[in-house]
């Protein structure tokens, strides 16, 4: 008998797991709205060409290894990251007080981060806002922290919950860390205005409370990447501490090949140095160092202004087309007659419209209409083309009807 003859099946992950249903249903006009990656008008994944570019460019160059990068990977590619968040003329990057360390894509950045927190901070609490991505709960419990939530999303209006945020954050332990989307919030698609941002701030500021912000979907949400880095801007402008996980699997489409960066702005020189020597006592043990080729490629267009402009052009037409099928959701939903309010589809940012669909609604939608999606009714606008428009469209009529 098999050594783990005791081990019971794990339940599949909520969000791969409809993937997995997905692939398993052989119906032709099966629709895929579960995955939080882009894909084409043919729904099709799209590799950028800025990105076949900079390949070629790394394939063509013979002096290339394979050699190990160190502990904190591409030093380049790290000062680049900084750069890219915190905007070219950030003094905190100018007064060298921000350590960023490569690491494996936004999750990876987000467990180093949380790992040290863990080790070397005062306050093991950090809030999450309720709902969030599913991940986030498992990779900091795992880290190490103890995991609560703070009001966020308000159903009703489907928007955000601004007064439930202010009371649960002014109510937080002085010291807890708190978790914040930069932009593009997942799953909900609401973030807070800058005013409503300014506001956070200086909450999070008075009670001394430290931010984490996960910065998946830069350039994503607007389609300019200054813009969308504006919270975090504004946090980093006042000169306190935070942490910021970046991750390159959206913006570039660089999802496989797990590239990402954890930096820490802190409030001076030494102190950065410091965290970078804990930083590194983190990973070593964890995968000793990052993988070389997806830094390489970031590095590639970071560095040189035409491969950085024709990038972000390629990230706005992504991004416009997600924009697009918002307003063609709603437009299809309006001329159906569909009963209900369904403006939220239109003012929601970034990736995903969190429909206000129920579990009920999703069940059917994917037994009738083999259109599959996550429970809470969370759609990626990215699966989505003009072709399978009046198909979702159909399926949500007859659901709420
Ligand atoms: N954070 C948020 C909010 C996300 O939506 C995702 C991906 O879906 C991630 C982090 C991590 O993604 P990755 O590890 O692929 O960079």
């Amino acid at each position: 008998d098999s050594v783990f003859a005791h081990v019971v099946r794990a339940p599949e992950d909520p969000i791969l797991g409809v993937t997995v249903a997905y692939n398993k249903d052989p119906s032709p006009v099966k629709l895929n709205l579960g995955v939080g990656a882009y894909r084409t008008e043919e729904g099709k994944p799209l590799v950028l060409n800025v990105v076949r570019k900079a390949e070629q460019q790394l394939v063509n160059d013979v002096s290339r290894v394979k050699e190990y990068l160190p502990i904190v990977g591409l030093a380049e590619f790290n000062k680049l990251s900084a750069k890219l968040i915190l905007g070219a003329d950030s003094p905190a990057i100018q007064e060298n007080r921000v350590t960023t360390v490569q690491c494996l894509s936004g999750t990876g950045s987000l467990r180093v981060g949380g790992e040290f927190l863990a080790r070397h901070y005062h306050e093991r609490t950090i809030y999450i806002p309720l709902p969030t991505w599913g991940n986030h709960t498992k990779v900091f419990t795992l880290a190490g922290l103890s995991v609560k939530t703070y009001r966020y999303y308000d159903p009703a209006s489907r928007g955000l919950n601004f007064q439930g945020l202010l009371e649960d954050l002014g109510s937080a332990p002085s010291g807890a860390i708190v978790l914040l989307h930069a932009c593009a919030h997942n799953p909900t698609g609401v973030d807070p205005t800058l005013e409503q941002w300014e506001q956070i701030r200086q909450l999070i500021r008075s009670k001394a409370l430290l931010p984490f912000f996960d910065s998946a979907y830069q350039g994503f949400a607007s389609g300019s990447l200054d813009a969308d880095a504006q919270p975090v801007r504004l946090f980093a402008a006042d000169g306190g501490e935070c942490l910021i996980a970046q991750s390159y699997a959206k913006n570039m489409g660089l999802y496989g090949e797990r590239v990402g960066a954890l930096s820490i702005v802190c409030k001076t020189a030494d102190v950065a140095s410091r965290v970078e020597s804990q930083l590194k006592l983190v990973i070593r043990p964890m995968y000793s160092n990052p993988p070389i080729h997806g830094a390489s490629i970031v590095a590639t267009i970071l560095r040189d202004r035409d491969l950085y402009n024709e990038w972000t052009i390629e990230l706005k037409a992504m991004a416009d087309r997600i924009i697009s099928m918002r307003q063609q959701l709603f437009d299809a939903l309006r001329a159906r007659g569909t009963p209900g309010d369904w403006s939220h589809i239109i003012k929601q940012i970034g990736m995903f419209t969190f429909t206000g669909l129920n579990a009920e609604q999703v069940a059917f939608m994917t037994k009738e209409y083999h259109i599959y999606m996550t429970f809470d009714g969370r759609i990626s606008m990215a699966g989505l083309s003009s072709r399978t428009v009046p198909h979702l469209t159909d399926a949500i009529h007859a659901a709420v009807t």
